[in-house]
């Protein structure tokens, strides 16, 4: 027991020894960190050596103290006679244990030698290097190391200042990944690039190549042709259209159709535009055009069509304007010589009409059967050529507006009536239902209603195959009156429904071939529009049509 208690004092004793040796050595320590003292004494090789600063400033020690970087004094051998507590924060080492260290200790080993060879080169000149130190817990820092020898009392100490570089390191390395990511962005950008501009050089290659190609096209086909917007404005015009009108877009800027289509054409010529832009149907018309050269007029075909992007929508107007002078005299030619024709033969037709009655009627009693055959069936073909002759000079008249005719209050009931007796009278074998309200009235021209009428019962019996029945029937709607025909034969298309009130249109049915001239619907149509009326079809291709018209009350 008394044994332990001697051990325990003397280890006290030792502890109390070390502690006054500590307090002493950070004595010192201290006081150089707060400029208290100027110099220092190391214990090296050589015995006890005193180091003391030239100039011993207290201000630049605390500031040296309290810097952002490490600073450490070396002396020859490479022993750290000095460091402020930056430096220790660096490498994780107490101050204590790091004064009095070798410096080369706290290198990392791959730069060990750098830091000797550049510590080496700083005794002799101020110089500056990279190197990496290395902390106790093993961690790297990367430095900046600069050296310059400094003069002291005792000789000559060198002073290392360590800049600590991982911030910037980091930052670096990180803005080198953004540096890569940003040229790999550049590139593929600078790619893309070429791409659109190959793209660009071909689209407009091709662009190019489609513009000439149409305006090669536009300026050798013998039309005047042109484009215009949706709305109606031209954009474009070929070389013969300025050729013919002799006008030139870019000195007379505002002009409009009104400058080149003939004062009667007009109306007519504004009416379809404009209806074929409302609808985005095909425009067609004919017009007469102003030549440009000596001002006379010359009648064009005139059709536009428009051109839709994917989504339906038009984005242009391609017209063409051609030329049918040539055709518009030839077709006056022919009406005139229709004219003519029909009328020279009107006269004889009468006569011939007229001496076949004077033999029926002369002692027909004695006339031997065969013979009254024979003048029946003459007088059929007379009254078959005198609607003809007469159709012909209908549409002669019609085209020279001179189907003239008084329009009269009109039972017509009673005309129809009338008309239904007279088919049932002509097509025996045939089935004509008639739905005739009493009591209708409008005012019309009896002969031609009634040649209207007829026209459609014939057309009806005409176009009809096994199913000979027909149905003449009338309804009354709010301000109009409407007559219809309808039949059960072989109907039409929708195209064909187009076109078969023009004139002399026959529609072209190999299968079923029934005589006609295509005129008595062009007539009919005139007789109606004449009476301020409206003539219509509905049909459908082997189910029979209803052919319609309506006449004002
Ligand atoms: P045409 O009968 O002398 O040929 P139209 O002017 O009366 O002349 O008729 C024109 C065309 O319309 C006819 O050729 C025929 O193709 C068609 N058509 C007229 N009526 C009918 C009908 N009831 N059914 C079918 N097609 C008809």
């Amino acid at each position: 027991m008394e044994q332990v208690k001697l051990t325990y004092d003397k280890l006290q004793d030792e502890v109390t020894e070390l502690r006054i040796q500590l307090e002493e050595a950070n004595e010192p320590i201290h006081a150089i960190r707060t400029g208290q003292i100027d110099a220092l004494v190391v214990n090296g090789e050589n015995g006890h050596q005193i180091y003391a600063l030239k100039t011993t400033d207290q201000t630049y020690r605390v500031f040296i103290e309290k810097m952002n970087e490490g600073a450490v004094t070396l002396n020859r051998e490479g022993i750290i006679l000095y460091s402020n507590s930056r430096f220790s924060t660096m490498i994780g080492v107490p101050l204590e244990k790091v004064v009095g260290a070798e410096f080369n200790k706290f290198i990392s080993p791959d730069f060990k030698e750098k830091a000797s060879t550049l510590i080496a080169n700083g005794w002799e000149e101020d110089c500056k290097e990279e190197i990496t130190l290395v902390s106790a817990d093993g961690r790297t820092v990367p430095c900046l190391l600069s050296c310059n020898a400094l003069e002291l009392d005792e000789g000559v100490a060198l002073s290392l200042i360590l800049t600590d570089l991982t911030i910037q390191k980091e930052t670096e390395k990180q803005l080198q990944v953004k540096n890569e990511e940003l040229e790999a962005a550049h590139l593929a950008t600078e790619k893309l690039n070429d791409e659109l501009e190959d793209t660009v050089k071909e689209r407009t290659s091709e662009l190019l190549i489609s513009r000439e190609h149409f305006r090669l096209l536009a300026n050798n086909i013998p039309q005047m042709t042109w484009t215009s917007l949706p709305n109606g404005e031209s954009n474009f015009y070929n070389q013969q259209w300025y050729d013919y009108t002799g006008l030139d877009l870019l000195n007379e800027k505002a002009f409009t159709f009104k400058d080149i289509v003939h004062p009667d054409d007009q109306a007519l010529t504004t009416e379809k535009y404009e209806a074929a832009l409302r609808s985005g149907e095909v425009f067609e018309v004919e017009n007469r055009y102003r030549k440009g050269a000596d001002g006379s007029y010359r009648w064009h075909l005139n059709r536009a069509i428009p051109l839709r992007d994917e989504a339906g929508n038009i984005i242009l107007w391609v017209g063409t304007a051609t030329d049918i002078e040539e055709q518009k005299q030839q077709l006056q030619k022919k009406d005139e010589f229709i004219g003519i024709a029909s009328h020279e033969l009107k006269t004889p037709l009468t006569s011939l009409k007229g001496y076949l009655q004077l033999l029926v009627s002369y002692k027909r009693d004695i006339l031997p059967p065969p013979v009254k055959t024979y003048i029946d069936k003459a007088n059929q073909v007379a009254n078959k050529l005198q609607r003809l002759v007469n159709d012909l000079l209908d549409v002669s008249k019609i085209q020279a507006g001179r189907l003239e005719y008084k329009l009269e209050r009109l039972d017509i009931s009673d005309l129809l009536a009338g008309c239904v007796e007279n088919a049932r009278h002509i097509y025996p074998d045939f089935r004509f239902d008639s739905e005739i309200q009493a009591g209708l009235f409008a005012s019309g021209n009896a002969e031609r209603l009634e040649q209207v009428v007829m026209n459609l019962i014939n057309n009806a019996v005409k176009y009809s195959l096994d199913n000979k029945h027909v149905i003449i029937k009338t309804e009354q709607r709010p301000g109009y009156l409407r007559v219809l025909v309808a039949d059960f034969g072989i109907g039409m298309t929708k195209k064909e429904i187009e076109r078969i009130f023009e004139r002399f249109y026959r529609v072209e049915d190999k299968k079923f071939m029934a005589s006609g001239l295509g005129m008595g619907l062009y007539i009919s149509t005139e007789i109606i529009n004449a009476h301020n009326g409206k003539i219509g079809v509905e049909s459908e291709p082997g189910k029979g049509s209803t052919f319609y018209f309506d006449l004002p009350v």
